[in-house]
């Protein structure tokens, strides 16, 4: 089982990343959190999450979800050299994988806290 976001429903309020801090550190520490959002400077209302996973980081967008396997470099590609999938979100990779709240009396707190039913959990995926 894992999370699943729904960027589209997403209203950017950060209490998913609050409250995945808190059951991290019983407290609202939000560098402690599984779960990231962020904001596009360039587009007005545009969210997504960052989830890590054990194996992966997944970003959830509006356009659609997208798995980095954790250490997996990218195929070569005409526009450049290979890169790591996970170049450019170190910060993230040092966090707590998701373990869907074990231990939290209420199951997973991001799905109960979202205000806008944009996380869901899912059978099976990373
Ligand atoms: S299920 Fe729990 S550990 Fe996983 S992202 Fe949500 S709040 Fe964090
Ligand atoms: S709690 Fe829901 S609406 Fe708020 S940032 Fe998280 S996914 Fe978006």
């Amino acid at each position: 089982m894992s999370v699943n976001v729904d960027a589209l429903k997403c209203i950017g309020c950060m209490a998913c990343e609050m409250v995945c801090g808190y059951h991290r550190d019983d407290a609202f520490a939000l560098l402690s959190s599984s779960i990231l959002l962020y904001r596009a400077r360039e587009k007005k209302d545009y969210f997504g999450l960052v989830i890590k996973a054990e194996d992966a980081l997944v970003v959830a967008r509006p356009e659609g979800l997208e798995v980095n396997k954790i250490g997996v470099a990218e195929p070569e590609s005409d526009s450049g050299p290979k890169k790591e999938a996970d170049a450019s979100a170190k910060p993230m990779l040092l966090r707590e994988a998701c373990d869907l709240c074990d231990g939290m009396k209420y199951g997973p707190m991001c799905v109960k806290i979202c205000p806008v039913d944009a996380i869901s959990v899912a059978e099976g995926g990373e």
